[in-house]
């Protein structure tokens, strides 16, 4: 009897305090941006996991080269490590957001490190660029019960994704990546690709067919957009 109440309550703890949230967070709540309004031809490339030593700055190069803004969400202690790469994300006009602070998994961290993991993202931001981050986005695009109330608290808006390309994945290709994009952009598209981690080169990948994405999408008369410029701050 008592290993039925200790499972029955293990289930309902797990159901409210992750799985419930988090498909409430990821496909209905009103308050997370998914994508932006289809009577623009904007689209919005997000870039998740850097800064990386390696990657950024050849990302950086492409989208300069290619006069394209987007938003990163890094990670608060790949920050700390390479703070000048973040103040070139800013300089050169992109958006800024975190992604946590060691990228954890939000359904293994309590609600007080849920909270205190944000802030410290946040304040490892400001304290390299002087000013706090305006986007939020979980590790994996997962949440607890209290991912979405830290982030309001602390001022940040919560944005998701409607485009992802597997590109962190060892097997995917360039091409699948390319054209996983293509096939399925729309306006008020939000992509999500990434800058570091994954399988090892995975973000060589992503920079590969990061040019050809960018070219075509423009011939389709596409015009690439920041998050606040998407959401229209
Ligand atoms: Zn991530």
């Amino acid at each position: 009897m008592l290993m039925f109440i200790c499972i029955t309550a293990a289930i309902a703890i797990f159901a409210v305090y992750c799985f419930i949230p988090n498909y409430w967070m990821r496909n209905r709540s009103k308050r997370v941006m998914r994508c932006g309004q289809a009577n623009k031809p904007w689209i919005a490339l997000t870039f998740d996991d850097g800064p990386n030593p390696i990657y950024t700055p050849k990302l950086l190069d492409i989208l300069k080269e290619a006069n394209v803004k987007a938003t990163f969400f890094v990670v608060g202690q790949q920050a700390l490590k390479y703070p000048h790469i973040l103040s070139r994300i800013h300089r050169e006009g992109h958006s800024m957001g975190c992604h946590s602070f060691s990228h954890r998994h939000a359904w293994l961290m309590s609600p007080w490190h849920t909270f205190k993991d944000l802030k410290l993202t946040c304040q490892a931001i400001e304290s390299i660029l002087g000013y706090k981050p305006r986007w939020y986005r979980p590790p994996w695009g997962m949440f607890n019960l209290c991912s979405a109330t830290a982030a309001w608290r602390l001022g940040l808006n919560v944005a998701y994704w409607s485009i992802e390309a597997q590109d962190w994945e060892a097997k995917t290709t360039v091409q699948h990546i390319y054209d996983t994009v293509i096939s399925r952009a729309r306006s008020g598209s939000i992509i999500v690709l990434h800058d570091n981690g994954g399988a090892p080169g995975a973000p060589a990948k992503t920079l590969e067919a990061l040019p050809s994405i960018i070219n075509t999408l423009k011939k389709k008369g596409y015009k690439f957009v920041t998050l606040d410029q998407l959401k229209g701050d």
